[in-house]
């Protein structure tokens, strides 16, 4: 069967992430090319990740004579997982197509596995309900006939069918590794090295997460947690490294090395293999609390650790059965930055019964432990959830983002959405105006140092001071809205 795959996330759809310049490869739609490919199949990849949009997907339609369209989301990239629909509209324009065409199509992601009928009336054949490579598989090897495929839902004539349920993979290693020739990385590197003068690729270790944060969606790969050998993943980095050059690698995990013994185990492949790259991760406070561990990670090459801080209100965390505490992250960050470990956060405000008390925690925590970096969001229900449970009867005019820079803040809460959305503003600035004045305080102290970075940070400080106050202002003003 001829089978063109694609995904939905268009960076330029999201002008945050367009304008960040960090663009990663669709590593589970390339996972999945691989799947088909190696069952027989002919396959090609449209990839619209640095595209201006779909519709250059009409002239591949006439060209490859295509049978199967498989809009298929890279479900290990957090940016596919807040189901944006920006990316949503585009996914339906060339489900469209392709029926106008005679073309089935099939559609794997997150926002098609919460609401399956959207695309099933825009388009969709066949929606895959969760992890999809063994699902497609299936159907393309039944020559596109659904009835006894667990893992789908599809269209009749006596409206939606829902098959059974799939269960998740358990032995990641089976899988061949992606399909990366079907991807045009000289574009991907070419964005990094200009931006940021090196270049980085997505690689995927394991799937799923057991933790139960419970705003958090898992819809693809769930609450199960399989991981590949340190073998297997040590195999794809060798021929990543020989293949594309890239200089450091994100480990897009939700989160990386959970499994007992693995990152030692990691360790001792990388260094017995001479493999020598820089990467990064996305972890939990909790589980960075040995130094053994962090020695493993530092020595097989982790330069960065990205945590769900979420708050420093420990009264929030436990709301959001977050499972960890304030003196945790205290603990973490201390001991990852003592080990040169660079340390992100992961901020959320907005969580049901937050307060302008517990804000300010997190402020301060932020303010002591100066993080080298922060994302910030405001709580985002998505269903699947016990938040979205709680929240769902507010979400009947809006429940999911245009794009990622939009962070509405969609049920009734302490303040009105403006407030959140100035907040955001708020903590940037004050952030950057902290981090500029301890690298002023650190240049004093050390005038022979010439780090470009820091030097950027404090000049920067002059811009950063007045604008913290301007943005504390229009937050009181915002502030006086509450509901
Ligand atoms: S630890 Fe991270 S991935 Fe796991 S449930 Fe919590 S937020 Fe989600």
């Amino acid at each position: 069967m001829k089978v063109l795959f694609t995904h939905s996330y268009f960076y330029r759809y999201d002008p945050k992430q367009w304008k960040d310049k960090r663009p990663y490869p669709p590593l589970g739609t390339i996972q999945a090319a691989a799947v088909i490919r190696e069952a027989g199949h002919d396959v090609s990849l449209f990839d619209v990740a640095l595209k201006e949009g779909p519709e250059e997907i009409l002239e591949i339609f006439e060209k490859e004579q295509t049978e199967l369209l498989v809009i298929y989301d890279d479900g290990f990239n957090y940016l596919t997982k807040m189901c944006l629909t920006n990316m949503r509209e585009a996914a339906f324009k060339m489900a469209i197509w392709a029926k106008e065409r005679g073309i089935k199509t099939v559609v794997c992601s997150s926002d098609s596995t919460d609401h399956f009928e959207k695309y099933l009336d825009n388009g969709a054949d066949f929606v895959i309900l969760g992890e999809g490579e063994e699902t497609l598989r299936d159907l393309v090897q039944k020559d596109l006939d659904p009835t006894t495929i667990s893992g789908l839902v599809y269209n009749s004539n006596d409206g939606s069918i829902r098959n059974a349920p799939r269960s998740v993979l358990r032995d990641l290693d089976a899988l061949p590794l992606p399909a990366w020739d079907l991807v045009n990385i000289d574009e991907y590197a070419e964005i990094w090295r200009k931006q940021w003068g090196f270049f980085s690729l997505n690689i995927a270790t394991t799937r799923g997460c057991p933790f139960k944060c419970n705003w958090c969606a898992k819809p693809m790969y769930g609450n199960r947690y399989n991981s590949r050998s340190p073998e297997h993943v040590a195999d794809e980095i060798a021929l990543l490294m020989e293949q594309y050059a890239p200089d450091h690698f994100w480990m897009c995990d939700d989160i990386f090395g959970l499994k007992p013994g693995w990152a030692q185990e990691f360790n001792k492949v990388v260094n017995e293999r001479e493999l020598k790259f820089n990467y990064k991760i996305q972890s939990r406070v909790d589980l960075l609390l040995k130094e053994d561990t962090i020695d493993a990670l530092v020595s097989s090459g982790l330069q960065e650790v990205w945590v769900g801080a979420e708050s420093g209100s420990q009264k929030i965390l436990d709301a959001m059965d977050k499972g960890t505490t304030v003196e945790q992250i205290y603990e973490a960050t201390y001991l990852l930055k003592k080990k040169d470990v660079r340390v992100g956060f992961f901020l959320q405000f907005g969580y049901l019964g937050e307060t302008k008390e517990d804000i300010l925690k997190t402020l301060e925590m932020v303010d002591d432990l100066l993080p080298d970096d922060i994302g910030v969001s405001v709580s985002y229900p998505l269903p699947g959830t016990g938040f979205y449970e709680k929240v769902k009867g507010d979400l009947i005019e809006k429940a999911n983002w245009t794009d990622s820079d939009e962070l509405a803040l969609m049920f009734s809460n302490t303040y009105l959405p403006e407030f959140y959305k100035q907040l955001h503003r708020y903590v940037h600035k004050r952030y950057r105006r902290k981090q500029g004045i301890e690298n002023i305080k650190f240049l004093l102290k050390n005038p022979r140092n010439i780090d470009k970075a820091r030097i950027r940070s404090a000049v920067a400080t002059l811009y950063y001071i007045p604008m913290s106050l301007v943005e504390w202002t229009r937050l009181n003003k915002t502030e006086k809205e509450v509901v």
